[in-house]
């Protein structure tokens, strides 16, 4: 633990000592602050990670309907397939009825149905044709799609290990930090340790604050008269009345805190 801690308030009651509850309960709200700090952070990557993942997984989702699209285009192309090869049987058969037709009537009816299996034949080759355009064109697209998807993914890769690699460092940050607040924590009263703690794990933010001229320096209430001597020794941590966070009394009184000015 550095700096910080030494910035924090000088503690002196009437007697002139310093409340060392007080101060060592302050180091771990320093402790706790640093923690949030880092845990903010942490989160902050959250959003940098979703983007990423929304992004491979746009890439990823266009392959799988360009892949759909190919193989409804496919099965399409083969239901043609077969009809043409119905077409040509009827047009077969047809053309042999018509090559054994010995009366004219047989002939006239045998020639139509070569006609209409002609037609319907011609029908199903132009679209035959069209779909196996479609299914060329939709190859064409499924590869480039594919390729986006694996540029993506290529480009994402140093994008990730960085984001791996904050995540790691703000994790062994986070574990020091709870290291140096658990050591922290034993110089503390474990009475008021569990008050800080409750009110801590409610708020998450500053629970020990100091008392200015008799007020909550977090909301501004006052404290009553009657509990103000109890606190001006300085040996007092109290909970605001109004807000409910700790209050402590920073100085000595009057007296002494223009000595300790010096
Ligand atoms: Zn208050």
């Amino acid at each position: 633990m550095t700096g910080a801690h030494d910035a924090g308030p000088v503690l002196i009651n009437a007697g002139g000592g310093v409340n060392p509850d007080v101060q060592a309960l302050l180091v771990v709200q320093d402790d706790d602050a640093a923690i949030r700090g880092i845990e903010a952070r942490r989160a902050a990557l959250t959003p940098r990670m979703a983007a990423l993942d929304a992004a491979q997984r746009r890439a990823h989702e266009r392959v799988t309907s360009a892949e759909a699209d190919l193989e409804r285009e496919q099965v399409k192309m083969r239901l043609i397939e077969g009809r043409i090869a119905d077409c040509r049987q009827r047009h077969d058969k047809s053309v042999a009825l018509l090559d054994n037709a010995h009366k004219v009537k047989e002939a006239t009816a045998a020639g139509a149905q070569v006609e209409a299996a002609r037609r319907a034949l011609a029908v199903e080759e132009s679209e035959l044709l069209a779909s196996t355009r479609r299914v060329t064109d939709l190859r064409t697209a499924l590869a480039a799609h594919r390729e986006v998807l694996a540029q993506v993914t290529a480009e994402q890769g140093a994008a990730r290990s960085t984001l791996g690699a904050e995540v790691q460092a703000l994790d062994a940050e986070l574990a020091a930090a709870h290291a140096a607040r658990a050591a922290a924590a034993r110089a503390v009263d474990p009475g008021l340790l569990a008050k800080y703690d409750r009110v801590n794990t409610k708020r998450r933010t500053t629970v020990l604050v100091e008392l200015r001229d008799y007020c909550c320096s977090a909301c501004d209430t006052a404290i009553p008269l009657q509990r103000r001597p109890a606190m001006s020794t300085g040996m007092r941590i109290e909970p605001c009345e109004a807000c409910g966070v700790l209050l402590y009394f920073p100085t000595a009184p009057a007296v002494s805190s223009d000595l300790s000015a010096e």
